[in-house]
Formats: C-alpha cells, structure tokens, sequence
C-alpha cells in the first residue's frame, strides 16, 4: 500500500486549519456568539446616599439588573437608599458578584447549550454501540472525529466543553466568590460520563480533544506509521506532573491574581476566531503542529478536565479490559496504543495509569480478541507474563485465529 507523502499531509493539516476557522467565524456569526466578560467593580461609583435608581444611573446599570442585583420587587423600590443594603464595601461586594452572575447568564445562549448536550448524548450512545459491534474501527476513525470536530467545534461552537467548565469554575470562585450553578451541573454531567465510561466524552465528544486526535492520526499511514517525523510516546510522569503544576498554578493564578492564564492560550477558540489573540494563535499554531507527533498534547499536558477526569477514570465503570486466559502476550496492542496507556494496563500498576481515551486502538490490534471495552473488573496477569527469557515482547508464533 502507497505511504501517504509528508507533503500531502501537511497540506492536509493546512487545509483541515484553515477550513475549521473559516467555517467557525460563519458559524459564530449565525449563533451571534457574545462576549463572556465580567464587570469591573473599581469602575463603579458608589455613594451610601444615591438611591438605587440614581446607582444604576450613574453606572449604567438597566433597571431589571438593577432589580435583579438588589432584590426588588417593585419599581418604587429603586428610590431605596443605598446605604439600606449595607457598607459601601458590602455593596461593592454584592453588586461585583450578582453582576458576574448577570454577565454570565447574558452571555449564555441556553438553547444552544440544550441542543450540544443533547447532540453528545445522542453522539456519544450511538459511537458507543457502533464500536461495539465494530472491531475494525481504523477506517472510521477520521470519518468519526472529523464528524466531531464539525458538530461540537464548527457547528456548535467553543462553548460549552469538558475543560471550560472546569476552568471557569475556578476562576470565576477565585475572582468573584460566585459558583454559577448551571457550569457546575454541566461539569456533574462531564464528570458522570467520566465515571460511566471512561474519557468517551474527550475520545468521541470534546472539539479540542477530537480536532487533536484526528491531526495526529493524519500523521499515520494505514500501518499507524508516522508519515511525518516520529511519532513520540511520552512519559506519563512528566506529561502528569506538568499538567498538574499548570492547573496549581492556574488555580493560584486565579486566587492571588484574580488572572485566567488559561485564557490568552485558549485553544478551544480556534472555534472562536475573532477571539484568538498574537499569543494565541502561536499557541494554537504550536499546539496542532505538535499534534502530529503527540497524541493530544493539550489533553496530557494542560487540560484541567484532562486532569480531573484523569482522577474519576480509576472508578469508572466500562473501560478497558483483558482477557489473560486468551491474551498470548504479544503486546500488539501496546505498539498501537497512541500513549503509554496499554503498557501500563498490562503492567497493572493501578496509580500510574494514563488516561485512557477509549479510543479501540489496542481492541482492534489485538489478534486474538482479548480486549474489551466492558464492565469487566480488571484482573492481574500471570507472574512473568510479557517476558520472555530474552526480557522482550514474546513471540506471536501462536496466535490463533481471531474469534
Ligand atoms: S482532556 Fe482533551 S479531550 Fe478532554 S476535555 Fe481536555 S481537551 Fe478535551
Ligand atoms: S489504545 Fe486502548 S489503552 Fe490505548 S488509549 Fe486507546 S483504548 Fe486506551
């Protein structure tokens, strides 16, 4: 079979790029995608003896906000004395923090939000059953992620994801004090299909996650040979010790410095052009370039969610499983695994297992059907069982025919 050439592909990747912004910046325009930007309280002006009306004048503040900030139920109520809600600082207080509920309310297009989650529910069921009865997934994979990439990128949009969710959490907490209850329920949501089924959501469901997934399998020929340079499999303690000293310094960031250095990075807005900055769009250029070589390496790198769902997969329910009575210990699935999951699976070391992202690799590359994606507990392998006298993978002289 013809390798694809380096040229090709690289092109294929410039093509991918530009097309993802091009119909992002149309779709953005559709949705009318607004702003999420959050209130400036040193700019407000704040005198005890304004009424309240006289307060929203002087800051522009619309009455309903104003109502909605002050608790009133009435129009008349807005001749209120500011000094009847409380100190000068308790008012700043409690304006700073309703008015950051109001901006992110504003800025929310809910019926969107129903529709994306209700897409990946719908999404997410119908991969999960296509791959089960699919053993041969590899010539669907591209289809598949690029289908993601369009719905819940292009069509859908940045927002809501898996990793904004977790990020602006903290951020608006640390900033304003304020827990927006909607993103709270959506990162439930995330997390509980963590804890169903592995990462499904970031394998099947997250724009980012998928858009990285399919650069790096463009890279591939149909052997799962890089096309381009090498393709790297790196070590999990440094990929998760520079993920978790991003996200404590994010998080100290975000509560010392009132400062999201997530933000001017963003990659998630490569489906929000207009709001990519210098920094940004190096930043995003770096990320998918390094995609190629890596496998996701916003995911195992600086993804807070990445992290978080990193802790709920060691409880989750359906994931991977082998089959020891019929595996013959040829750790194919190792060689196609795209990170240092597989080995680690074998290996049971329980504490250190990298994210798995349900990807089917290993399933399909095993040839005696002993990888499955199920409820299964996960069980130990015999003592000695990937070594032979030579300490190297063993020999698949006896591979029986796939059942
Ligand atoms: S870990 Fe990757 S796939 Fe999962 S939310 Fe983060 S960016 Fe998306
Ligand atoms: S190849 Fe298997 S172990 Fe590796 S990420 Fe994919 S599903 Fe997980």
């Amino acid at each position: 079979m013809n390798r694809p050439s380096p040229i090709k592909t690289a092109a294929g990747l410039v093509v991918l790029v530009v097309l993802i912004i091009a119909l992002s910046w149309f779709s953005n325009r559709v949705w009318d995608v607004k702003s999420e930007t959050l209130p400036e309280p040193d700019q407000l002006a704040i005198d005890l003896n304004m009424t309240v009306s006289q307060f929203g004048q002087a800051n522009d503040l619309p009455d309903p906000l104003l109502k909605i900030i002050f608790g009133l139920e009435g129009k008349s109520e807005l001749n209120k004395k500011l000094g009847d809600f409380g100190t000068a600082g308790q008012l700043a207080s409690m304006v700073e923090k309703k008015m950051a509920l109001a901006a992110e309310n504003s800025s929310k297009n809910w019926m969107k939000i129903f529709l994306k989650f209700a897409l990946w529910l719908v999404f997410l069921s119908l991969i999960f059953i296509f791959m089960k009865k699919q053993q041969h997934v590899s010539r669907f994979r591209k289809g598949l992620l690029f289908a993601s990439v369009l719905l819940f990128g292009i069509v859908m949009g940045s927002d809501p994801s898996p990793m904004g969710t977790v990020k602006d959490a903290i951020h608006l907490y640390a900033t304003v004090k304020v827990v927006f209850l909607p993103r709270l329920i959506a990162l439930a949501v995330f997390l509980a299909l963590v804890f169903l089924a592995n990462k499904y959501i970031c394998a099947w469901g997250c724009q980012l996650g998928t858009l990285q997934d399919l650069i790096f399998r463009i890279n591939q020929s149909s052997r799962g040979k890089a096309v381009i340079g090498r393709q790297l499999k790196l070590p999990f303690i440094l990929t998760n010790t520079v993920r978790l000293i991003f996200f404590l310094v994010f998080t100290a960031a975000a509560f010392l410095l009132a400062w999201d250095i997530v933000d001017p990075l963003d990659p998630f807005k490569i489906y929000k052009p207009a709001a990519i900055g210098l920094l940004g769009g190096l930043f995003i250029a770096a990320l998918l370039v390094a995609s190629l070589f890596v496998y996701r390496p916003w995911c195992h790198f600086f993804c807070p969610f990445g992290l978080a769902g990193w802790l709920v997969e060691k409880i989750s329910l359906v994931r991977i499983h082998v089959n020891y009575e019929t595996c013959i210990a040829c750790q194919k699935c190792v060689a196609a695994c795209p990170s240092t999951v597989m080995a680690a699976i074998l290996k049971q070391d329980k504490k250190t297992i990298p994210d798995c992202f349900a990807c089917y690799a290993c399933r399909e590359a095993c040839p005696t059907g002993s990888i499955d994606f199920s409820m299964k507990k996960r069980t130990l392998p015999p003592a000695n069982f990937f070594k032979n006298p030579a300490g190297q993978a063993t020999s698949c002289d006896r591979i029986p025919v796939r059942r």
